[in-house]
């Protein structure tokens, strides 16, 4: 993907103004807070997405740029916090490819079809949990996979109560 350094530059001969639109329609899709800095604009769920001149940014990649950050080629730029929505670069940080496998393998591993279930080998048994603003929250092991589906489904129904999301 081409990046801000070369909307920077295409900008650049056409005389700057351009460059200030990208960065505002950055800003203008932003809220921060103290923690994460969600993405409030296009698409409405995974990594926000700003097209500019025909091309399209990651709302996140472009963050890292912004700040100052240089995404080296065979680097993706991983979320610590986990939370995909998030664009403030403090919670930004750039990692290979192999890394952020790695970092992706529980929920590659992810044995069922249904939000917050997959399957205890170990145990034998099906494991449910939330994952709520990057934090994956606990909610029990049971014998039977709708079960646990159903169990995830109160919980977060819970959760969201006393979210500000
Ligand atoms: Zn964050």
């Amino acid at each position: 993907m081409l990046g801000i350094e070369y909307a920077y530059n295409m900008n650049r001969r056409r005389r700057f103004k351009k460059v200030n639109t990208l960065v505002d329609k950055f800003f203008a899709n932003t809220v921060k807070s103290d923690t994460c800095w969600n993405w409030i604009g296009w698409p409405a769920k995974r990594y926000g997405q700003i097209t500019h001149e025909g091309k399209r940014y990651y709302a996140h990649r472009l963050s890292f740029e912004i700040h100052g950050g240089k995404i080296k080629k065979g680097f993706v730029v991983d979320h610590i916090c986990g939370n995909c929505r998030c664009v403030n670069p403090s919670h930004l940080r750039q990692i290979t490819q192999a890394q952020n496998m790695q970092n992706q393998r529980p929920q590659k591993m992810r044995s069922s079809a249904y939000r917050g279930v997959s399957f205890d080998k170990e145990r034998m048994k099906w494991k449910a949990y939330v994952k709520l603003n990057g934090k994956i929250i606990y909610v029990g092991r049971f014998d039977k996979e709708i079960e646990a589906s159903d169990m995830v489904k109160e919980k977060r129904k819970e959760l969201l109560k006393f979210s500000t999301i």
